[in-house]
């Protein structure tokens, strides 16, 4: 399905350049020292400065290249308004710094600020010990429940520094930024309040992490919501995008600026819907989240990568819960297992 999308730059910016991808909007991209390597940002032409849309993880190196487009490509203009889409750490990682330095405010959704200031709050021991009782009651063997473990709170090595405060915006609010208008969308399933952005003067969606050309958006469940269904509110908000017109140009946080929202769309409720039949099919006996890894994937992983594999196949198994079509009991120990219903 990915071949049927049309990509109008061949090439992303290298690091610390621009490129115009639309009147007055500028792609640029920031490394991340994960097996996902870099991330979109967004300058767009405001009244007097610029106004950002996300601001890169919050390493020495991405600081760094923001010297370089400071003293360059951001033409001695100002950043004069932040907006953060959601709270993970590649998106709000500088975006403290960066406000202190320009004096300009940061505008997020609720949920996510508050789910930023929760994880700066929780310490590396706490978060250990939530994340391995999650895990253990999954059916994770305890070598690697060990390994998910670490006595330093991550997320703040990775953002470190949250906003003083924010600026909320809402799902339909309209913000005016330079010439254009542009519209909230806040989408649900990867992030608790996730925010796009659509102009329907341009005809461009910011859509951060909720719309990617080529890799499915990450929808876990986790130790901060343990017996949550995600993925139904990720597929509500599919829809939602899909209300948007197809001709749309499509910005993602990954990956390269696209043509074709409504076929990536077909393709990732496909593709959740097979896997959800793979498990429906896989718990015909009980399984716990650990015993479907290989159902779901064909490879294995690392500490980092299981995290969010564990977090994958336990929202899965939710949503055929919400949707009455197997049954999640706990047994005396507190591990979870999955079953189908009888037909
Ligand atoms: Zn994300």
């Amino acid at each position: 399905m990915p071949d049927s999308l049309q990509y109008p730059f061949s090439d992303a910016p290298d690091p610390g350049s621009l490129i115009e991808v639309a009147p007055g909007i500028h792609w640029l991209r920031m490394p991340l020292p994960f097996a996902l390597n870099h991330i979109n940002l967004w300058l767009l032409e405001d009244a007097d400065g610029w106004t950002l849309v996300d601001t890169g993880i919050g390493t020495e190196e991405v600081k760094g290249i923001w010297e370089t487009l400071i003293a360059g490509p951001l033409s001695g203009q100002p950043i004069k308004r932040i907006i953060v889409t959601h709270f993970h750490p590649d998106h709000l990682g500088l975006a403290g710094w960066l406000s202190r330095r320009f004096d300009a405010p940061v505008l997020m959704t609720q949920l996510e600020y508050e789910q930023a200031v929760r994880l700066h709050d929780t310490s590396g021991n706490s978060r250990t010990e939530q994340q391995q009782r999650f895990f253990s009651s999954h059916g994770l063997g305890q070598t690697e429940v060990e390994e998910q473990s670490s006595s330093i709170n991550v997320y703040r090595s990775r953002v470190p520094e949250l906003p003083r405060g924010y600026q909320q915006l809402k799902d339909q609010d309209q913000i005016r930024i330079g010439s254009n208008c542009w519209q909230v969308i806040v989408g649900r399933g990867h992030s608790p309040e996730h925010m796009c952005l659509y102009c329907p003067e341009l005809d461009v969606l910011i859509a951060g992490d909720q719309m990617l050309p080529t890799i499915s958006p990450n929808i876990s469940v986790t130790f901060m919501n343990p017996d949550s269904d995600p993925l139904s509110d990720y597929l509500a908000s599919l829809k939602d995008l899909a209300k948007l017109p197809s001709s749309v140009k499509v910005l993602p946080a990954h990956g390269l600026v696209f043509y074709g929202l409504h076929q990536r769309v077909a393709a990732l409720a496909e593709h959740h819907q097979d896997r959800l039949n793979l498990l429906l099919d896989a718990c015909e006996k009980p399984k716990c989240a650990a015993d479907v890894l290989s159902v779901l994937f064909n490879r294995t992983f690392g500490p980092h990568e299981l995290f969010f594999a564990m977090g994958e196949a336990v929202a899965h198994l939710h949503h055929l819960v919400e949707d009455g079509l197997i049954q999640r009991q706990q047994d005396s120990q507190g591990v979870i297992r999955f079953l189908r219903m009888p037909i």
